[in-house]
C-alpha cells in the first residue's frame, strides 16, 4: 500500500510512519516528490494489514496498490515518470537514449572503431557484449575479461558510458568495474538471484523482456531489482516469439505505450534482435521512436559481413549517422530529444 503524507507533515511524523512500517515487518520505500511525499509499504498482506496508519499524524490517506508489482507500478510514483542519470546522461522523460555498438566485443580495432563512429553520430551510450548468451554451446561465447578491458578502453577514449551484459553472477565484480549499465539479457530475465544481486549492486540496469514473457512477468522481474533499492531500471522490448516465421521475433510495439501506462520506468526498444535482419532495423526504429519509446538499443558494426555474432542485423557503421538523424526526427514527434542535449 501507499501512505500519502500531508503536505504539512513534519520530518518526525514521516519518521514515525517509516518506523511503524518497518516494525510491522514490511519494507518502507520513501518517495519524496516536489509536491507530495509517499511511503510505499511493501510486504505480505498480513504485515500490511497490521499497519493501521489511518489517522496517524501527518498521514493524508492510504491507497492500496492492486497490481502484483508495486515499486514498478505507475501508482507508486503517483503518475510521475522516472528520470535518472547515467554518467551525466538523462534517461526517461523527455530524453531519448541511443544505445549503440556491436553485438559482441571482437577485437580492439573493431571495438574502438565502432565506439568512435557511434560517439560522433551522437549516441548516448556504447553497448558491447563481453559475455554472450549463445543458443549453441559451440558458438563464440565472448572475450570475457579481455572484452571488458576493451570496453574500458573504448570508454576512456570516447567518454561514452558502457552497457554490457552480466550473464553469470561470478563475473559481477569485474562487470561492475566497467559497466555504467548492466544488461540483463532476455534469457536471464527469470534468473531471480541475478536480478536481486544487480539490484543490490545499485548499478543502473537494462532489463530485457524474455521472448516468451508477458508484460506482467517483465514488471515482476523489474520488481526484484527495485526491491533492493535500485531505482534505475530500464525495461527493454526486444521481440517475442509468435507463430510468425518470416522474421526472427515479433517486435511488440504495443508493449511500449502499455508498459508506460503500467509503469513509471523508461522503456527501450531493441529492433536488432527482434528483426534479425538489417533492412528491418530502420523502419522498426522509426516506429519505436514515434510510439514513445524512451530509447533504442541497436547493433552497429564497421564490417557486418565479418562479424562473429549477429552480423546480418548489424547496421553498417558508415550509415549510422544518417540512422540517428532519422530516428531523432521520429523521437521528436513523440516530444523527445536525443540525450545528452
Ligand atoms: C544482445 O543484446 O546482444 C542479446 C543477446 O540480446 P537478447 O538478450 O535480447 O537476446
Ligand atoms: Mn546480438
Amino acid at each position: 500500500m501507499m501512505i500519502v503524507m500531508k503536505p504539512t507533515a513534519t520530518d518526525e511524523e514521516l519518521q514515525a510512519v517509516l518506523d511503524r512500517v518497518e516494525a510491522a515487518g514490511a519494507r518502507a520505500h520513501l518517495s519524496r516528490g516536489e509536491e507530495v511525499t509517499v511511503v510505499g509499504a511493501i510486504g505480505d498482506r498480513e504485515h500490511i494489514a497490521r499497519l493501521e496508519l489511518e489517522g496517524f499524524p501527518g498521514v493524508d490517506r492510504i491507497v492500496p496498490i492492486l497490481k502484483p508489482y508495486k515499486l514498478a507500478s505507475t501508482q507508486f510514483k503517483h503518475g510521475v515518470r522516472s528520470v535518472f542519470e547515467i554518467a551525466g546522461r538523462k534517461v526517461g522523460g523527455q530524453h531519448f537514449t541511443m544505445i549503440a555498438g556491436p553485438c559482441t566485443v571482437e577485437s580492439r580495432a573493431q571495438t574502438l572503431e565502432t565506439a568512435r563512429t557511434v560517439r560522433d553520430a551522437g549516441a548516448t551510450l556504447f553497448r558491447g557484449g563481453a559475455y554472450k548468451p549463445r543458443t549453441s554451446p559451440y558458438a563464440f561465447q565472448g572475450l570475457g575479461q579481455e572484452g571488458l578491458r576493451l570496453l574500458q578502453e573504448a570508454k576512456d577514449e570516447t567518454g561514452l558510458p558502457i552497457v554490457t551484459e552480466l550473464l553469470d553472477l561470478r563475473d559481477l565484480d569485474q562487470v561492475l568495474e566497467v559497466a555504467d549499465v548492466i544488461q540483463i539479457g532476455a534469457r536471464s530475465m527469470n534468473n531471480y538471484t541475478l536480478l536481486a544481486e544487480v539490484g543490490r549492486s545499485g548499478r543502473p540496469a537494462l532489463l530485457k523482456r524474455g521472448p516468451a514473457s508477458t508484460l506482467e512477468e517483465l514488471l515482476m522481474a523489474a520488481e526484484y531489482i527495485l526491491k533492493e533499492g535500485n531505482e534505475a531500471v530500464m525495461l527493454c522490448e526486444r521481440g517475442i516469439r509468435t507463430f510468425e516465421t518470416a522474421y526472427r521475433y515479433t517486435l511488440d510495439l504495443t508493449a511500449v505505450p502499455v508498459l508506460k501506462q503500467l509503469s513509471h520506468l523508461p522503456v527501450i526498444v531493441d529492433p536488432s534482435h527482434a528483426a534479425g535482419r538489417r533492412d528491418l532495423v530502420m523502419p522498426l526504429s522509426l516506429a519505436a521512436a514515434a510510439v514513445g519509446a524512451d530509447g533504442i538499443i541497436v547493433e552497429v558494426h564497421p564490417r557486418p559481413e565479418e562479424a562473429i555474432c549477429d552480423g546480418p542485423q548489424a547496421l553498417v557503421a558508415d550509415e549510422f549517422a544518417d540512422y540517428v538523424e532519422r530516428v531523432q526526427a521520429a523521437a521528436a514527434l513523440a516530444g523527445k530529444a536525443l540525450s545528452p542535449v
